[in-house]
């Protein structure tokens, strides 16, 4: 049997790190407080971390494709593990407006990571601050957990009947830690 791999999907903004509206000055990129050292936990136990991200900036033609991208290479040098510390990345350009494609909820980036790293459903975690990233995991079948740091989106997000039955986090540190004493508590051959 091959070894389980643990796959890890990020939102960015508001779950890495802080929710600036339309994120585009390199200066202005923050990591959350814990997130480094959740990024950190995470690859030391081998698992495998995705960036997934709405950016309805860019089909706003408030950002473009290139800022967004240069955003992200500064949060990735903050985090201290270099330029390849997600094995993919997705950042989904379209608008609310537009037909959705990439866009959270919809699992396409998720769906299209695990059949190309075959990876197992049940050992797949979506984590994000948005009822959009939960959707997303839950569209995909997989697992879904909510990082908690924005009042607004939590308590928008417990209106809805799904709410019952996720796992609420008060950070990304606090959901890498619970993930991290779970896999240690799967079966050996479950393990990587
Ligand atoms: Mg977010």
């Amino acid at each position: 049997m091959a070894a389980v791999k643990t796959a890890v999907f990020l939102d960015r903004d508001g779950t890495i790190i802080v929710d600036k509206n339309y994120l585009k000055d390199l200066n202005d990129v923050e990591l959350l407080p814990g997130a480094k050292d959740a990024i950190s936990n995470l690859k030391s136990a081998k698992c495998m971390l995705f960036l997934f991200s709405n950016q309805s900036g860019v089909a706003r033609g408030i950002i473009t494709m290139d800022e967004v991208s240069k955003c992200n290479l500064r949060m990735m040098e903050l985090l201290g593990h270099g330029p390849n510390v997600f094995d993919a990345i997705c950042m989904a350009p379209e608008s609310p407006d537009d037909i959705p494609v990439y866009r959270k909820p919809s699992p396409k980036f998720i769906v299209e990571m695990i059949a190309k790293f075959d990876l197992l459903k049940e050992h797949c975690y979506m984590a994000g601050d948005k009822a959009s990233d939960v959707f997303a995991g839950i569209n995909a079948q997989i697992n879904a957990v909510l990082i908690a740091t924005n009042e607004e989106a939590k308590t928008s997000f417990l209106e809805s009947p799904e709410s019952k039955n996720i796992k609420i986090f008060p950070s990304l540190f606090e959901f890498a830690n619970w993930l991290l004493a779970e896999k240690e508590a799967m079966p050996p051959e479950a393990k990587k």
